[in-house]
């Protein structure tokens, strides 16, 4: 038969194809992305091209901290661009003073540097730290296995994972890995070279670990005996996302001599710019001039534009009492997957986490996985994709969730529903 309506152009005809396409031919394959193209989002939802909706249990790896199109953060990009988007660090301008202040307010003495990403924060505290040991010859940076802290060289060195080292050898010096929430470990692991140790407050990509009171405690005890610097990575798992704004905050809250505790750096990304990139460290008092003008930069730190959105996000989780909503929902949905564990032991092992930096684990060896050479933590996360939820595989065994932080309880409701169908549907 003779075609009548002529065809319409590729992008019409097939929007999924057409975008793969593109990505296929152009786009450095860097990534293993999951088979969505998505188009738009609203709050905690996200549409793909082809109209279908996902509950975002996500937030692109914990950025998203008031989910999509929030009108606070379009209110500030439209506002602040009308403005002044950039203007280069050689000027002061307002916004970077009081997201500096506000930061400073909500974990102690100290000041604050701007960056643009969470790799470049922890870049950042690798300087300050090779600064404060130069004079001695001490440079070297103790950092936990099954850490993460970025892709830049410095990042994959510090990172205690051998995937995000291969094939990029020599690695930079001055890093070496101790194992997480063993404090005897770190103790053993000092040399006359060490200046510091990092840690992640809760390592994210490693699998939803917490360090213990007892650990963060006992490193700020050692590294003070010792003349080391203590520095958290609070990336992943800062602003408010365990239901302090830093997750030392509230791992220590109510323990004894918590309250006085105090990391001597602290970088943080992700949540931070909502999805607007942006970057900073915090350093404490006494060291917080140590970087002085000339020895660190970054055309972009601290725009004007960035830093008027992560002031309008930190006005409306205060508004709304969203540490409090991470916190209590997060708690929720814990002892939810908790449940899954008892009455769906063969697929789920044991709930981690805190607030909403949660992980689900899986049990190991489920039949229906066994057929496909996946990850079963992939084949999860492909199996709540189908069922309209999308989560953040960690290893092999362990789904994330990083909901936004103004997730309502209907939702979290929906998204343990799903989550509920999907175990069923393997146990
Ligand atoms: C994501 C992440 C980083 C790296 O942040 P980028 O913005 O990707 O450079 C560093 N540390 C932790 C803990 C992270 O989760």
């Amino acid at each position: 038969m003779k075609e009548i309506v002529p065809a319409p152009p590729a992008i019409v005809r097939n929007d999924y194809e057409s975008i793969r396409e593109l990505f296929a031919k152009n786009v450095v394959p860097s990534y293993g992305r999951f088979e969505i193209v998505l188009s738009h989002g609203a709050g905690s939802y996200l549409f793909d091209v082809t109209g279908k909706r996902y509950l975002d249990l996500g937030s692109g790896i914990a950025v998203c901290s008031l989910g999509h199109a929030h009108p606070a953060i379009t209110e500030a990009l439209g506002e602040q661009s009308k403005k002044l988007i950039h203007v280069s660090n050689l000027y002061f301008t307002e916004p970077q003073g009081r997201l500096a202040a506000e930061i400073v307010k909500r974990i102690g003495a100290g000041k604050c540097f701007f960056a643009n990403s969470g790799a470049e924060a922890n870049e950042g505290l690798f300087k300050l730290a090779r600064k404060f040991g130069h004079d001695e010859g001490r440079f070297e940076i103790l950092t936990a296995t099954n850490s993460f802290h970025g892709r830049t060289l410095a990042g994959i060195a510090a990172t205690g994972q051998d995937k995000v080292k291969k094939g990029f050898e020599p690695m930079m010096p001055g890093f070496r890995h101790i194992p997480y929430n063993d404090l005897e470990a770190a103790r053993a692991a000092i040399s006359p070279a060490t200046v510091a140790i990092m840690i992640e407050g809760v390592q994210g990509e490693g699998g939803v670990t917490p360090a213990t009171p007892e650990y963060l405690l006992g490193l700020r005890a050692l590294c003070d005996e010792k003349k080391m610097l203590l520095l958290i990575d609070g990336v992943q798992c800062g602003h408010y996302r365990t239901g302090k704004f830093q997750s030392f905050q509230k791992i220590l809250e109510g323990v004894a001599g918590g309250d006085k505790f105090l990391p001597d750096g602290l970088s943080m990304a992700k949540s931070l710019g909502g999805g607007f990139p942006i970057g900073a460290f915090w350093v404490r008092s006494p060291y917080q001039d140590s970087l002085s003008a000339g020895t660190h930069g970054t055309t972009y730190g601290g725009t004007p534009l960035a830093c008027a959105v992560a002031l309008a996000i930190l006005e409306v989780i205060e508004k709304e009492n969203l540490a409090e909503q991470a916190r209590k929902l997060g708690a929720w949905l814990k002892s939810e997957i908790e449940r899954l564990a008892k009455t769906c032991p063969t697929v789920v092992k044991s709930a981690r986490g805190m607030g909403f930096i949660l992980g689900l684990e899986l049990a190991e060896n489920i039949p229906a996985f066994a057929a496909s050479d996946k990850t079963p933590a992939l084949q999860f996360v492909n199996r709540l994709h189908a069922a309209g939820v999308l989560t953040v595989p960690a290893g092999n065994q362990i789904i994330r969730l990083l909901p936004p932080l103004n997730l309502s309880s209907y939702e979290a409701g929906e998204g343990i529903a799903k989550i509920e169908e999907v175990v069923k549907s393997l146990a």
